[in-house]
């Protein structure tokens, strides 16, 4: 039986930021150009800038944090190949980041 847990692993923020699809309830927003209405069960790449996805996350996890490992099945489902990250990590850490390069 295969469950979701969330596991904590060293990510290069900048290479997340720039393969990183962000799901919406149907779209998806690119990261790296923020192209939106991606459709994000059949783009392996972003039809705009043309980066290729690596991971996928969803808002929708942290709005509904009851629901997220049923939302982590489903985002993850769709394009199995991509490291699903989870969303407010993802934007604390790129908050934190765009201060330092800010403030640098
Ligand atoms: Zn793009």
């Amino acid at each position: 039986m295969t469950e979701y847990l969330r596991v904590f692993k060293p990510f290069d923020i900048e290479d997340v930021r720039q393969h990183i699809l962000i799901m919406g309830d149907l779209k998806g927003d690119c990261g790296a150009c923020r192209a939106l209405g991606i459709d994000a069960y059949q783009a392996k790449q972003c039809p705009e800038c043309g980066v290729p996805f690596k991971y996928v996350s969803s808002r929708r996890l942290e709005a509904n944090p009851g629901e997220r490992f049923q939302l982590a099945r489903r985002v993850h489902e769709k394009p199995p190949d991509l490291i699903l990250i989870d969303y407010a990590d993802y934007s604390k850490v790129l908050g934190q980041k765009k201060a330092r390069d800010f403030f640098g």
